[in-house]
């Protein structure tokens, strides 16, 4: 007997982690039930626990609830950076507002058109 195997190309798009877009390639914001899609699931991947450098520095960091949390893009959109869970990490919503705004001054002395509001 004579196995046939259908000879199709296997049209799998190779899986890059994009990391950094090219300049110009607008990444929409996740928003409604695929943020809070993506917000559950981070919380699990991150144990809880905001990712900032000073929470892990303190050794235990307090705890974060979906509600006391933000996803953080850690390179940020107006940068380049994607959607993608490895991208993006769960803050306290107070440490996501000081993460952002350094962020924010880095890019401003960087060259000034990444720095943009709303980051
Ligand atoms: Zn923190």
């Amino acid at each position: 007997m004579k196995l046939l195997r259908p000879s199709l190309p296997t049209l799998r798009s190779p899986l890059r982690r994009l990391e950094h877009l090219p300049p110009g390639v607008v990444v929409p914001r996740l928003r409604g039930s695929k943020l809070q899609q993506m917000r559950r699931r981070l919380i699990v991947r991150d144990g809880y626990r905001c990712q900032c450098d000073m929470c892990e520095a303190g050794g235990a960091p307090r705890p974060i609830t979906l509600a006391t949390m933000e996803l953080d893009h850690i390179v940020q959109v107006a940068d380049g950076g994607t959607n993608d869970p490895s991208n993006l990490r769960c803050l306290h919503i107070e440490c996501h507002a000081r993460v952002s705004a350094a962020q924010r001054a880095r890019s401003a002395l960087a060259g000034g058109e990444a720095a943009r509001p709303g980051g």
